[in-house]
């Protein structure tokens, strides 16, 4: 049902748009052509504020500066600490206290020393500190993101906002646990590595979650000591701007965060074919993806990382707990409006249960709410823009054509703005476009199936490798699952459980390279050997 009071949405907020320029070197600054772009309310498709559109001269500007901040600056030489400074001189003021020979030599090796600690500004004391900055102001970001994504405001708040603290506290305290390995390499020849910052990272993200997918590329970026340009998707500018800003109350030193609003064919190709950046990350479609590769390849071939599409599995075996299964099922299809990487579009239910699963599922979303994403009482906001809600609703109607019965949904919502009703088809076969294309959108394809092996089988046949979900309580089918899925993450009796610890990333044409956890340094990282010959070696 659509809970909208005017049946269309209508803006209850008063929210102030500060940030609408570029920021390089930082500072805000108009784009070198002086020309700009619309970010819409999803709401009503009206204009929420016009955005520098940036290109590749500004591009070229904010590289200029992170290459400057890399080469010479402060950030990737700090150390990766999370301690206060303060406390670092302390430390060192006690411990000089100890030295002997307290006169000359010892205050001049202190007096250099204090002057050195008292200048450090270790990189996670200062990612903690943006932190706090993003806590503080997590009401604000939280209604940016509402208001230019369509995410309902409590969702925000504790997803959104939450998943970003999260994410920036975990890299801060990562910073100073990069480290390499000692190598005994014979008997003459004793080794080290060194894990090295790679130097100037370009980082493509994508508006589906404007917010936690800058940190999730910048946060890493930083702690390894990198320096940033980020391109946010063009129709969610506001959030990264808003958070530049707070890096910049934080203390991120100028050119270490640069961000550039403007389109992909444009500013992001500017990006990823620049000669001097180092390294690309990327979360967005499969076919972005393949461009970025290419303008790598034919380029200075920058490393790249890629987090694309998915057609995830969601598996319900017969002995499944209904409700856990039902409600996961909901939450893996048309939480965020579907519009999630992840979603466990298609729904593979076991013949034994799979009529009670779509009667209990049919009737636990007759309470699902479509509308205004600042209602508390809304489930499922606006798409995220004209385009996307076209999209959807071609596929829909796709799906219609090819012969899948519509169990719910299947129609626009509202009077105004990119409302869908979510939608449930029942009767969908493997090879038609909606069981086979990510839809990114609110529809789910319901498909049964007998046995494990077909289960196995069919959760595969697909060019996607991002997620997969097993619901079941036979550890034994859990455990089988688990190893012949191919995917970058298996979800046993849970969906979308993500935690920083955790390394998300697909692989088959969902890409590759992990955001989150510590394998997610590893993209900014290079390792460099130093081999040294040990006393009595021949070299
Ligand atoms: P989605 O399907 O989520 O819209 P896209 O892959 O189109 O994903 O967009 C993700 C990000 O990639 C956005 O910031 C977009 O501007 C950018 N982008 C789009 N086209 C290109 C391109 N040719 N080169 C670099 N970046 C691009």
């Amino acid at each position: 049902r659509h809970g909208g009071d005017d049946g269309g949405g209508t803006p209850k907020t008063t929210l102030e748009i500060r940030y609408t320029k570029l920021f390089i070197d930082g500072r805000f600054v108009d784009a070198a052509s002086g020309k700009t772009f619309e970010t819409r309310d999803p709401r009503t498709g009206d204009v929420i504020a016009r955005i520098a559109e940036g290109d590749k001269e500004d591009v070229d500007l904010a590289v200029k500066a992170a290459r400057e901040a890399f080469d010479h600056g402060e950030w990737p030489r700090m150390s990766g600490s999370v301690r206060a400074s303060s406390s670092s001189s302390q430390s060192c003021k006690k411990w000089l206290s100890f030295f002997p020979n307290g006169t000359r030599t010892r205050s001049t090796y202190s007096d250099r020393s204090m002057a050195y600690l008292s200048k450090m500004q270790e990189r996670g004391r200062i990612m903690a500190k943006y932190a706090e900055g993003v806590e503080r102001h997590a009401d604000e970001l939280a209604a940016l993101e509402s208001l230019d994504a369509g995410k309902p405001l409590a969702a925000a708040r504790a997803v959104d906002v939450g998943e970003c603290l999260g994410i920036l506290r975990y890299f801060a305290g990562a910073a100073d646990k990069i480290h390499g390995e000692t190598l005994k390499m014979s008997r003459q020849l004793h080794g080290y590595t060194l894990r090295e910052p790679l130097g100037v990272a370009g980082l493509i993200v994508p508006w589906n979650f404007p917010a936690i997918m800058f940190f999730s590329k910048v946060s890493p970026a930083l702690a390894a000591g990198c320096t940033v340009v980020v391109k946010p998707a063009e129709q969610t500018p506001l959030s990264a701007l808003f958070l530049a800003h707070l890096a910049k109350q934080a203390g991120v030193p100028d050119g270490v965060i640069n961000v550039v609003t403007g389109f992909g064919p444009t500013a992001g190709a500017a990006i990823s074919s620049h000669m001097d950046i180092d390294v690309v990350a990327f979360t967005g479609s499969t076919e972005v993806g393949r461009l970025i590769m290419e303008a790598s390849a034919k380029s200075n071939l920058k490393p790249v990382a890629l987090e694309l599409g998915g057609k995830s599995p969601f598996i319900v075996f017969d002995d499944a707990d209904l409700d856990k299964a039902v409600e996961l099922a909901i939450g893996g299809n048309f939480f965020n409006k579907g519009e999630a990487c992840v979603a466990g579009s298609r729904v593979f239910v076991q013949e034994g249960i799979y009529d009670r699963f779509e009667q209990k599922l049919a009737d636990t979303m007759k309470s699902w709410v479509v509308g205004d994403p600042f209602d508390p009482r809304v489930n499922q906001g606006p798409q995220v823009d004209k385009a996307q809600y076209e999209r959807v609703l071609r596929y829909i109607e796709q799906g219609k054509a090819e012969g899948a019965t519509v169990l719910m949904g299947g129609k626009p919502c509202g009077k105004k703005g990119y409302y869908i009703e979510p939608t449930i088809f029942n009767n969908v076969k493997d090879d038609m476009v909606v069981a086979r294309e990510e839809i990114f959108g609110p529809v789910m394809c319901l498909m049964k199936f007998k046995t494990v092996e077909e289960a196995i089988e069919r959760a595969n046949g697909t060019r996607y490798g991002l997620a997969a979900g097993v619901v079941t309580r036979d550890i034994d089918v859990a455990n089988r699952m688990a190893r012949s899925i191919r995917a970058g993450v298996v979800w046993v009796n849970c969906y979308f459980a993500m935690d920083r610890s955790c390394p998300f990333g697909g692989r088959k044409m969902s890409g590759f390279g992990k955001d989150d956890s510590m394998h997610a340094l590893d993209k900014f990282l290079a390792v460099k050997a130093v081999v040294t010959p040990v006393h009595g070696s021949p070299w």
